[in-house]
């Protein structure tokens, strides 16, 4: 019996799902569809520049991809180019793996003011990602507000300050190295709204923060605990840790020559991002005092304000998913609803066929390797189901796309854009020089 399963998205949920899939005892078919030509999701459009050791895991999704029962269709925009309802015709499975593609709001005024921007957007663009290409930041300013301290902000806030010649070293695309070459930004703050105990970064990033040359990181906390906080730091090791690392960069002195300055601002929540002449020039924030139990603490307003002149903001207080068509949408949490993977509507009934891994079915928290075991088990979920059908189906899904003339990339296609990236990167000494263009892509796939 043959099993024919799409996967939609190829980010690492993807293929950490067709990798379980291949390790059943089931004769399995697995059709990734991808709607960019390029594969690999967040690790290609997310993941930091000058992480290129994290992004060597795509070696390991290059290998389930030479699996002969592995099908890659990149360039196909499910819910666009063929419909998910289509699909259930086509396989016995559909696997959504589509991420999180849109950010929580702050809903508070001035959020979408000129100069303030999504942190989601900033990372796309320096990372290549074709359709935030034309996106413009205003980097002649001298400073930047990076709201948020999970490690998206830390990304964003090394790549406002890490030197160029380090930058020049990276994937980074040609045309965010030339911005940031040009950049004034001098000061960039990143707030949170509780304390150093509850924020979100790890040990890892924070440390990354602390040992960026011709950079002082300036730490605008006493580091003081109180009762719940130390409660807090002797329960989560992560907590623990960041104490301690703070502690300790606090304790350096701060280089007189640093050219550029991160600012730690913790218990500070923005009320109001100003404008001046149409343009972001300041944001009033308000002082907030923690409140309730250790490790629930929440930030509470304390009625003082004040306000911070600022040439850019940058919102990275999380992303958010988007719906598919046909496929049921919690809209407040932002995921596919589901019970260990299996869909269910929002009356908690099993929706047949269709299944949901990674941060569409848990919510964009954990590392690229948080998704290996959660597709682990919607794969278990999965294969379940599988065993319950016992008929073959018709997969000639090719016929529909050619009939409606979707160009679409195989992995054979998208090896040959690797290549050519790959080339034109070590010509002027990076891992790969980006193609951020889908014309350009899909004209290397078809050479
Ligand atoms: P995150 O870790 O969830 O951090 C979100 C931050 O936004 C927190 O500081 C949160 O504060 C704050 N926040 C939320 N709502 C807010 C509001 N209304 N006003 C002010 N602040 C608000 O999200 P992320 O940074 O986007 O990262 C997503 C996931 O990817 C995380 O699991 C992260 O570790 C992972 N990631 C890992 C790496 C790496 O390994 N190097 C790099 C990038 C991302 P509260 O805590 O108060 O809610």
């Amino acid at each position: 019996m043959k099993y024919n399963v799409a996967i939609i998205g190829s980010g690492p949920s993807g293929f950490y799902a067709a990798q379980a899939l291949f390790k059943s005892e089931i004769n399995v078919f697995v059709d990734m569809f991808e709607k960019l030509p390029n594969p690999y999701g967040l690790l290609r459009g997310g993941v930091a520049p000058d992480h290129q050791q994290m992004k060597s895991v795509s070696k390991s999704y290059e290998s389930i991809a030479q699996n002969d029962q592995f099908r890659f269709f990149g360039n196909v925009n499910v819910g666009q180019d063929v419909k998910i309802d289509e699909l259930k015709s086509y396989y016995h499975a559909i696997i959504c793996c589509i991420g999180a593609e849109s950010d929580r709001k702050m809903n508070i005024p001035g959020e979408d003011a000129n100069g303030s921007h999504t942190a989601t957007e900033f990372v796309a663009w320096y990372n290549g990602q074709p359709e935030y290409q034309n996106h413009k930041f205003n980097l002649n300013g001298k400073v930047a507000v990076v709201i948020g301290q999970g490690n998206v902000a830390v990304d964003v806030t090394r790549m406002l300050t890490k030197s160029i010649d380090e930058l020049s070293q990276t994937d980074m695309t040609k045309c965010a190295i030339d911005a940031l070459t040009n950049s004034s930004i001098e000061h960039v703050y990143m707030v949170g709204r509780r304390g150093p105990v509850q924020a979100a970064f790890t040990k890892l990033e924070l440390k990354e923060l602390g040992n960026l040359s011709g950079v002082n990181l300036n730490i605008h906390h006493d580091l003081t605990l109180s009762k719940s906080d130390q409660s807090e730091i002797e329960q989560v090791s992560k907590s623990r840790k960041n104490i301690e690392l703070l502690t300790e960069l606090k304790s350096k002195s701060l280089d007189k020559s640093a050219n550029k300055h991160i600012h730690l601002m913790f218990n500070t929540s923005p009320v109001e991002i100003q404008t001046t002449n149409d343009r972001v020039s300041s944001i009033r924030f308000e002082k907030n005092e923690l409140f309730g139990d250790p490790c629930s603490q929440k930030a509470i307003g304390t009625g003082e304000y004040f306000t911070l002149n600022c040439d850019l903001v940058f919102r990275s207080i999380g992303y958010k998913g988007v719906p598919l068509i046909g496929v049921p949408f919690d809209e407040k949490r932002g995921v596919i609803p589901n019970q260990m993977g299996q869909v269910v509507d929002l009356n908690n009934t099993i929706v047949p066929q269709l299944f949901a891994s990674g941060w569409i079915k848990r919510g964009p928290s954990g590392v690229i390797g948080t998704n290996r075991h959660d597709s682990f088990e919607t794969v278990d979920t999965c294969l379940d189901y599988l065993r319950t059908i016992d008929s073959e189906i018709n997969n000639e899904i090719i016929d529909l796309l050619n009939k409606r003339n979707v160009t679409y990339v195989t992995f054979d296609g998208w090896k040959k854009i690797n290549d050519y990236e790959i080339n034109q990167g070590a010509n002027v000494g990076k891992p790969r020089e980006k193609v951020t263009s889908v014309k350009e892509m899909l004209k290397l796939a078809s050479m």
